[in-house]
């Protein structure tokens, strides 16, 4: 999947659209004492050999997420870009 280094997009923060800068969107660690990572833990516990939150369907591809970085107030916002994709996301020169 190809995808333009720089693209004209909506601002949220500077209500109009700016050049923006694309990076690749990166999951960060989960942690482990967050409200809903403890929450899910408790839901896994106590159900003997059946646990309940494993997938019986896996999905075909991921949906590919970047990072717009705001070239006037350095703002970074998340866009969600086509459907679900096999392919990596590479960057157009
Ligand atoms: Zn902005």
């Amino acid at each position: 999947m190809k995808f333009p280094k720089e693209i004209n997009a909506y601002c949220p923060y500077c209500k109009s659209h700016q050049l923006h800068k694309v990076k690749n969107s990166s999951k960060g660690r989960a942690r482990t004492l967050a409200i809903g990572t403890r929450s899910h833990e408790r839901s896994l516990f106590g159900h003997g050999s059946k646990r309940s939150g494993k997938k019986s369907v896996k999905k075909q591809g991921k949906r590919v997420k970047v990072l717009l970085h705001c070239s006037k107030c350095n703002k970074k916002q998340d866009r969600t870009i086509g459907g679900r994709t096999t392919k990596k996301l590479e960057f157009k020169q």
